[in-house]
């Protein structure tokens, strides 16, 4: 008989009762230091207590209003959105999907409103994960995501990751834009390359098209900066965040210069819950913290320090690990066995790690950590590898 709850997950055998900081509780008291963070979510770690203290203040005042109406929080989190990055203009919604899918509409648009409503094509990489919507399954281009769902939609033409030739030659005049992740996530951890991110840039410039960012799980300081493109000399024309922007309240946001958005006018998009009051609030709380003066300093500095320390552990169980790549705090170690299985022993040991695509763990803590989670970490990471593989 189908669970009341629909299976569509493979859940692990264990269900948190309360978080505080880098750390989980478990229904039977059991502690565990989190390094997968809701899969890079609560950027500012459980219950930090801004955040607690500003959910808690608007749960008091407004929760919900419609978007009939103005929402002061919602103007000033796009501005301050806007002061931070390329962007003129946000719209908000719920999730990392429907970011993306704004985005989507936005490009669509924006060829139509210029003349050229048959460029809607948009050029997607191999190994891309952009949310499990019909559009966005389509976009990501997965066998494993895509099957049974047919008809596809259309509209996406897929590359390998980081090969700016083979980018050049998929377009053709129905061409619209480059969607991509300047770090790949549910793909394996694959950051960009400087000269891959610049080239897309100048590719999309040269034939019109429009420079789509995902940042939805390597933006909001993961890599240092406040988004992960923020390290290169280039910006996009839109970009897609969600999963840390409210630090585990739901949010996602579509950033656009005002050139992609202009042709997005009233009434040709919307979301009942989008711009909510609280999320905004908790939104705003999370951008106070992360843009405080040597906050984002911190993260380079102790992203340096676990990235050091896990190179030191691939030499040293060179049989169980290797090798680690990654930026920032969004890093991936690349098991010579079943990653699940190094992942479930890691959690017996104390620790959570996300998989990803090719047997990598994922490790994606909330950006506060500090020397003594880092060494934590390691010790549970160097334990589990010293142990025999059936644990
Ligand atoms: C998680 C994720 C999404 C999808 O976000 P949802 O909130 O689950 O819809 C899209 N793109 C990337 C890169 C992600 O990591």
């Amino acid at each position: 008989m189908i669970p009341a709850l629909m299976p569509t997950y493979a859940r692990l055998d264990i269900a948190f009762e309360r978080g505080e900081g880098v750390y989980l509780y478990a229904e039977d008291g059991r502690r565990y230091l989190d390094f997968a963070a809701g899969i890079a979510v609560n950027v500012l770690g459980h219950c930090h207590p801004r955040l607690v203290e500003a959910l808690r203040s608007q749960a008091g005042t407004l929760w919900h209003c419609s978007n009939m109406y103005r929402i002061p929080a919602q103007e000033r989190l796009a501005e301050r959105l806007v002061a931070a990055t390329f962007a003129d203009t946000v719209f908000f919604n719920n999730s990392g999907a429907e970011a993306i899918e704004c985005g989507l509409k936005m490009i669509r648009k924006y060829h139509d409103e210029n003349g050229a409503p048959e460029r809607y094509r948009v050029i997607t990489c191999a190994g891309a994960f952009h949310g499990r919507t019909l559009a966005t399954i389509a976009a990501g281009g997965q066998a494993k995501h895509l099957a049974g769902f047919d008809p596809v939609v259309d509209g996406f033409d897929h590359v390998a990751f980081g090969n700016l030739d083979e980018a050049r030659a998929a377009v053709r005049p129905e061409t619209a834009a480059i969607l991509v992740e300047p770090v790949q996530g549910e793909g394996g951890i694959h950051p960009a390359s400087m000269e891959y991110m610049e080239g897309l840039r100048r590719m999309a410039d040269e034939f019109g098209l429009l420079l789509f960012l995902d940042e939805i799980q390597c933006g909001m300081g993961r890599t240092g900066r406040l988004f992960a493109h923020q390290w290169t000399s280039i910006e996009p024309d839109i970009m897609a965040v969600a999963k840390g922007l409210a630090g585990g309240f739901p949010i996602g946001a579509c950033l656009a210069t005002e050139k992609a958005a202009r042709a997005l006018g009233a009434g040709s998009h919307g979301s009942t819950f989008g711009g909510n009051p609280l999320a905004m609030t908790v939104a705003g709380a999370v951008l106070d913290v992360i843009l405080e003066d040597g906050f984002l300093d911190r993260v380079e500095a102790i992203a340096g320090v676990l990235r050091q320390g896990l190179e030191d552990l691939v030499r040293d169980h060179a049989g169980v690990l290797a090798g680690v790549r990654g930026a920032g705090l969004m890093l991936g170690l690349q098991c010579r066995g079943d990653s699940k299985d190094f992942i479930a022993r890691l959690m017996r040991n104390g620790l959570l790690a996300v998989s990803a695509e090719g047997n990598v763990a994922r490790l994606l803590p909330p950006l506060i950590i500090e020397d003594g989670h880092v060494g934590e970490a390691l010790g549970i990471i160097a334990k589990t590898c010293a142990e025999p593989a059936d644990g």
